[in-house]
């Protein structure tokens, strides 16, 4: 019995022990990230989720340059900085991701997700086009410049790196009452993410998306016109789990998809809605 007790102070015992003297390894640690739309919403809570989670550093990339510069300060002036970039501009995402890499040495995670909503009404026989050419610019075009960028940075670098695009529930149904433009840009989302997913792979680059239910951010409280309260409640009757889907559910899980904890993970969307359902 002896050299059984032994063996099994080696095996279970001392693991769990040096796990509790040894500090942890943020499963971040060490990496760079840029947040497209870092400015607000699931942007702003995704950064500092990733600071959290231990990023060596993050840049926010929005248009917003008073909010952006505030953010990037109160989550850590230290670790997180601001880039003014419009992603409709193909030259400054460009230059966001070669400053990025110019500062920082390397790219590991791009979360794409600056995205812009008309007004739910639009229907397919009141489409109002230039509406639809704003979003589809932002969406779709931004969205792929966005990765392109940040896969040829990664490539040229010979970084295992990982791309998360937001896409969104809408990216799988559609509205009844609405959002056709916006609907069409999410569905343009999957198929990017897809097909770079796809044509990344051989070089270790993971290319994945979010897809987020209704969440009352400063875009959904503005294309609802509701306060931030009034627009949580409203929020509760889209899922069937009990409950206020939230800023720190998308970045739990774009934390995870951006780790190493999901290496062998590309080409997927990880759906966030906590069953989405349209209320009666
Ligand atoms: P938000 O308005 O709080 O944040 C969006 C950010 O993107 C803003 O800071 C804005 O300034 C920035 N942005 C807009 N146009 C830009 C441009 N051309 N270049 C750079 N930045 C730009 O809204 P959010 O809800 O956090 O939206 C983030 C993403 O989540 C979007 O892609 C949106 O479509 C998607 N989404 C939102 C919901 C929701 O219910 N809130 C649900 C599903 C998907």
């Amino acid at each position: 019995q002896q050299p059984r007790l032994t063996l099994d102070i080696f095996v279970h015992f001392l693991p769990k022990m040096t796990d509790l003297l040894l500090p942890t390894k943020h499963k971040l640690h060490g990496k760079v990230a840029i947040v497209t739309g870092g400015a607000s919403g699931f942007g702003e809570v995704t950064a500092l989720h990733f600071i959290n989670h231990g990023a060596r550093a993050v840049v926010i990339a929005d248009v917003q340059d008073e909010k952006g510069q505030k953010v990037a300060a109160s989550i850590c002036p230290d670790r997180c900085t601001y880039i003014h970039c419009d992603v409709t501009d193909e030259d400054q995402v460009k230059s966001l991701v070669e400053t990025t890499v110019s500062l920082y040495g390397q790219l590991d995670i791009m979360f794409s997700n600056a995205g812009i909503a008309t007004p739910s009404k639009q229907v397919v026989t009141d489409l109002d086009m230039s509406a639809f050419d704003k979003v589809f610019a932002v969406n779709v075009r931004g969205m792929a410049a966005c990765v392109k960028h940040s896969a040829r940075a990664m490539k040229k670098g010979g970084v295992r790196g990982s791309i998360i695009c937001t896409a969104s529930v809408m990216a799988s149904m559609a509205n009844p009452t609405g959002g056709t433009d916006y609907v069409m840009s999410k569905h343009a989302v999957l198929g990017l993410m897809r097909a770079a997913s796809l044509q990344l792979a051989s070089y270790g680059i993971r290319v994945n998306s979010v897809s987020p239910g209704l969440v009352a951010t400063p875009m959904m409280c503005e294309s609802f016109g509701a306060e931030k309260e009034v627009a949580m409640k409203m929020t509760e009757k889209f899922s069937r789990l009990e409950g206020v889907n939230t800023e720190k559910h998308v970045a739990d899980a774009v934390s995870f998809l951006a780790s190493d904890e999901s290496e062998f993970v590309t080409g997927h969307d990880l759906v966030v809605d906590g069953a989405f359902v349209f209320p009666q």
